[in-house]
């Protein structure tokens, strides 16, 4: 504006002055600066509130859901669930023998192998799925729309990918994985009950030799 009115009027005219002169110039000044001001505030407080919301949902080493998200999330799954007449599968996995992965090589190696455990859970599910860090090398996962045989599925894949990684430490290929896998057909759709059904399952593919995967209730599959 003070452009077109110095084109228009000139410099020296005292209308431009009395309108466009310094105290005009100071105040579009201030009014600049108190606006460039409160946009980086914002901007400043929406990233702010993206960080913690990053640190009260996500797993810090892995990037997946920690086990307080998953938990709400897994009960809005079974919720919507029971609404729909579908099946929810969990999958309970677990690194086997992973403690001697950490005394033999390091902590931070023991980090590495738990990330690209991670990927693998998270490369072998839908978007719609969820994969969440439950404890140091155990990941839990619930399938919406999906039987206990499509959890089995799934848990196969993960056992390719982590194996297809070929993370090799010492020469050989680790780590193995084992998955207890549990649906709410079964089970019903409290989501503790799941958990418990599939933790009982892990536990049994432990058991059976590690490297396997167990439907809570049946016998192992190799
Ligand atoms: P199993 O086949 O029976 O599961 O044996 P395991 O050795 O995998 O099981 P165990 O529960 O004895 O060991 C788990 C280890 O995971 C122990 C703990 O120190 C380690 N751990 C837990 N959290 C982390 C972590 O964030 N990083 C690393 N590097 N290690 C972790
Ligand atoms: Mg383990
Ligand atoms: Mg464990």
């Amino acid at each position: 504006l003070r452009a077109i009115a110095l084109a228009a009027l000139g410099g020296a005219s005292p209308a431009f002055k009395a309108i466009f002169g310094q105290g005009f110039s100071l105040l579009a000044a201030i009014v600049l600066i108190v606006a460039a001001a409160t946009s980086l505030a914002a901007l400043n407080s929406a990233t702010r509130t993206a960080h913690f919301q990053q640190l009260a949902t996500k797993d810090a080493l892995t990037g997946l859901l920690n086990r307080t998200e998953f938990m709400r999330r897994a009960g809005e799954m079974l919720g919507r669930a029971h609404e729909q007449g579908t099946v929810v599968t969990v999958i309970m996995a677990d690194l086997d023998k992973f403690k001697s992965i950490n005394d033999d090589f390091g902590h931070l190696t023991g980090d590495e192998v738990i990330r690209a455990f991670g990927v693998a859970c998270r490369q072998s599910v839908r978007s719609r799925d969820l994969v969440g860090r439950f404890g140091g090398e155990e990941f839990i996962m619930a399938l919406a729309d999906s039987s206990a045989a499509d959890g089995v599925a799934v848990a196969e894949r993960i056992q390719f990918v982590l194996s297809a990684q070929r993370i090799l430490l010492d020469g050989h290929t680790v780590p193995t994985a084992s998955f207890g896998v549990a649906d709410s057909a079964v089970h019903g759709d409290d989501l503790g009950a799941l958990i418990a059904s599939a933790d009982a399952a892990l536990y049994g593919a432990k058991s059976a030799g590690r490297n396997c995967v167990m439907v809570s209730g049946a016998a192992p599959i190799e």
